[in-house]
């Protein structure tokens, strides 16, 4: 593997050049050479690759970092080893900076994160409780994570400081071996640095050459409308870093809803229990009823059967996905009252009389009753 040249002197910058300037020097060497403007010149694709390489590097401040550090075999293994394989791979992880040209180069336009080979850093779950109307509204949300950084002490290096990953004599700093076997010669990835090219002999004290320090994050989680328990947003790029200069990973959020002291859901229904009495569901009557968000005028007719549901359209939960919106479901039970006043007793007696109804316990008739009271005997 022929030794690359120095990055900072591919782009044209000082080595203590701020980000803005070493987008600004990538991007002109880019447009100059660009192969949509050079067709056919193999110099000048040379060119824009080498120039992609190094902004590769030199725009990421992780890697950079480690470039400063270690020289090119601290950013072996995180790079794409051997460079850009083709031009259509720039496009893919720089097309954010060509989209900045105003269009002029066609090309992806997203960051490939899963084209880089260095591995992505770990994903983390946190659980999230929220309650049914902030369910049904969607909320934003404060989350706390317990969710480590780079290493402050060494960088993320994993070497104490003053002290320099030495390139790995294994490999002598490719990263790859050569095998022979008979007459297959066979590349396979350095056992002694795992492809890092480099081995750290004085590891930093802060991290034990883990290269990162606990810490914790707030987040603002954006939940949408329509969640339900057992749902998981992901947020990309939220977890935890990548100290091979990979992209981060990402965060799962599992979603909770509290159970609601009046409202059940199914699917994207709200059921609701409504008791009434017999005379409002003989008579008829105009009942203010719960909602998720607040009052609601139901018109109960005459005659009611117990049971009956009545639908309010739409006054249900949102569907996640923005396909409609459910109902509420009102269900009426007839409730029959544990003790009565001697007032309604009479009136209802005389109702079940009317009926030609048995009721218990059998007792002289109210009609007698008036009588007896009449008459003086009992
Ligand atoms: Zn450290
Ligand atoms: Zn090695």
């Amino acid at each position: 593997m022929a030794t690359p040249r120095d990055y900072y002197e591919v782009l044209g910058v000082a080595r203590n050049a701020q980000p803005e300037e070493i987008k600004k020097a990538y991007k002109k060497l880019a447009l100059a050479n660009h192969p949509d403007r050079n067709p056919g010149d193999d110099d000048a694709i040379g060119r824009f690759k080498e120039a992609s390489e190094a902004y590769e590097v030199l725009g990421d401040s992780e890697k950079r970092a480690r470039y400063d550090r270690f020289g090119h075999a601290g950013v072996q293994g995180a790079g794409r080893g051997g460079g850009f394989s083709d031009v259509s791979d720039i496009f893919e992880a720089f097309g954010d900076v060509f989209g900045d040209l105003g269009g002029i180069f066609g090309g992806g336009s997203r960051r490939g994160g899963g084209r880089q080979s260095a591995r992505q850093g770990d994903s983390l779950k946190v659980g999230l409780l929220i309650t049914l109307e902030e369910a049904a509204t969607g909320c934003t949300k404060e989350v706390e994570i317990r969710r480590r950084k780079l290493c402050s002490t060494c960088h993320g290096s994993g070497a104490a400081p003053g002290s320099v990953a030495e390139s790995c004599d294994y490999c002598g700093g490719h990263g790859q071996v050569v095998q022979s076997q008979g007459f297959f010669r066979v590349q396979r990835t350095c056992p002694q640095c795992s492809g890092q090219g480099a081995v750290i002999r004085k590891k930093c004290k802060a991290c034990r050459g883990t290269c990162k320090e606990s810490a914790t994050a707030q987040l603002d989680v954006r939940v949408p409308a329509g969640v339900d328990t057992g749902m998981r947003l992901c947020l990309r790029g939220e977890g935890e870093p990548s100290i091979e200069g990979g992209s981060a990973g990402d965060l799962y959020v599992e979603m909770a809803v509290k159970p609601h002291s009046i409202f059940r859901r199914e699917g994207l229904d709200l059921i609701c229990e409504l008791p009434v009495s017999y005379t409002q569901a003989t008579l008829g009557a105009e009942i203010e009823v719960p909602i998720l968000q607040g009052r609601h005028q139901l018109t109960i007719p005459r005659g009611t059967q117990p049971g009956h549901v009545f639908q309010l359209r739409g006054m249900g939960i949102p569907d996640v996905n923005g396909r409609g919106q459910g109902d509420l479901l009102i269900q009426t039970s007839v409730e029959v009252p544990k003790k009565v006043t001697e007032r309604q007793e009479e009136l209802l007696r005389e109702f079940a009389e009317l009926e030609h109804a048995h009721v218990s316990p059998e007792r002289k008739s109210f009609l007698d009753k008036i009588k007896d009271y009449f008459s003086g005997d009992d």
